[in-house]
């Protein structure tokens, strides 16, 4: 059992000054109980607390940290950069470099740079709004795009976790007006005839469909392939036929599935992207781009209006053109096999505790459902919310207590980097046949 006074004393002063103590929802630990860790400090693979526990980190920021935290490299472009002034509101060689290194990497011809990915995925829905001339706009439930109006209708991630999703279509909070989430159509994931059918009743005056590249902010979704056709390609071909834009939302799976994301794996050119998380290196920076001929309709170019104080800001700029300058091909291959050997005693160990589960990855993300027997496979949000959530909080809490630090979420998924070696991994892999037969006693004491 780990200390946590110190924790405690953060989050008893943090809750007075801040909503929650949190200023992300999830932090808060509302979904798992207990008090969240306050951390200090952070060096590849591990946190340092408050109390100076060392835990292995599997959350990583939710995805940024993928060379693991306080890389030497990445700190001294930030230093290097800092030391020249932090911001300045004019152009600089900076945020040029990394644009070109995505646009390099992806399909994208143009992208604009943003801080956060809410603000990728609003100023879309504005360019493909604009550029069609039509109001509606496609999401799938469970997936989760940031805090946009529009796109908090049956949205993922921390809105799943709190319990706070409602009905399809309607708004996943208060404060969202009810003639906002009208524009939105929400349909199930992997459901292809929902998508043929909202497209054949309304195709004419859908703007876009907006993805995630690939889900994981209900847990991990597998696209799915029918008749040869990947899900991203059906869905990109079903806006083309209507005159809709298709907008893969590659924030989470962005340079970290592949080189250039969930792309490198479907080979599906989206008609706009959106990207956060690993670009920024650990700075809040975002961006989303396209073909240059959408592009070019936003201000000062063309009409469409989008502007921000610290975009391409330099420091973020330098911590994300040096992060996506590290990623090379051996990265992806050390990830991948990371993965496996987590996957693999995951597995292992929630059989042999009795647990039932399933495991689901796209490339090297995945994570663990605690969803009951008759569940072989999760293919959407309203199969992920058939999850055991007390289960999962004893896991996590078992996990926690011997130093391996998981996302605070039964709908999330775990974050691996470069910087989990042999030594981290076997730390995780030695602590999980505890914590499973700690969420199998729960799970077995809800069934009796
Ligand atoms: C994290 C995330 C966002 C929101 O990004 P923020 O930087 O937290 O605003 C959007 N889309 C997806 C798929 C994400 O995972």
């Amino acid at each position: 059992m780990t200390s946590d006074a110190r924790s405690a004393e953060l989050f008893e002063r943090a809750q007075l000054v801040i909503p929650g103590g949190v200023n992300s929802p999830v932090r808060a630990f509302r979904a798992v109980g207990g008090t969240p860790r306050f951390i200090a400090a952070a060096k590849g693979a591990h946190l340092t607390d408050a109390d100076g526990n060392d835990l292995v980190d599997l959350v990583c920021s939710w995805g940024p940290m993928i060379l693991g935290h306080a890389h030497p490299e990445v700190i001294a472009a930030v230093t290097d950069a800092a030391a020249r002034g932090t911001s300045y509101g004019a152009p600089t060689r900076a945020e040029v470099e990394l644009a070109e290194a995505i646009v390099e990497r992806t399909p994208v011809e143009q992208v604009r740079l943003v801080s956060s990915g809410t603000e990728a995925t609003m100023t879309v829905l504005r360019l493909a709004r604009a550029a069609t001339g039509r109001d509606l706009v496609v999401k799938f439930a469970g997936c989760y795009h940031g805090h946009v109006d529009a796109l908090l209708a049956s949205a993922g991630s921390g809105v799943a976790t709190l319990g706070d999703a409602e009905a399809l279509a309607s708004p996943s909070s208060p404060g969202v007006p009810a003639t906002t989430t009208a524009q939105t159509i929400v349909l199930p994931y992997n459901d292809r005839t929902a998508v043929t059918a909202a497209f054949a009743e309304h195709g004419d005056q859908i703007a876009c469909l907006v993805t995630e590249a690939a889900p994981g902010n209900m847990g991990v979704i597998v696209p799915g392939t029918e008749d040869g056709e990947h899900f991203n390609a059906f869905l990109a071909r079903t806006c083309r036929e209507h005159g809709a834009l298709f907008v893969s939302d590659e924030v989470m799976t962005g340079f970290r599935v592949t080189r250039s994301g969930q792309h490198g794996l479907d080979g599906v050119v989206p008609d706009l992207v959106t990207f956060g998380k690993v670009m920024g290196g650990g700075f809040p920076a975002a961006a989303f781009g396209g073909r240059a001929e959408l592009m070019q309709l936003l201000s000062p170019v063309g009409s469409v209006y989008q502007a921000g104080t610290l975009s391409g800001n330099p420091v973020a700029s330098a911590a994300g053109s040096t992060t996506l300058r590290l990623l090379d091909d051996e990265v992806y291959r050390t990830l991948d096999a990371s993965a496996d050997v987590l996957r693999t005693a995951v597995a292992e160990s929630f059989a042999a505790a009795g647990l039932p589960h399933v495991v689901q990855s796209a490339g090297s993300m995945f994570s663990v459902f605690f969803t009951p027997d008759d569940v072989t496979e999760v293919p959407d949000y309203a199969t992920a919310q058939r999850q055991d959530t007390a289960a999962h909080a004893a896991f996590f809490h078992a996990m926690l207590d011997a130093g391996v630090y998981l996302p605070p979420s039964a709908y999330e998924a775990w974050f691996l980097s470069t910087a989990h070696d042999d030594e981290a991994l076997s730390r995780i892999v030695e602590t999980l046949p505890a914590a499973a037969r700690a969420a199998a006693a729960v799970a077995s004491a809800e069934r009796h």
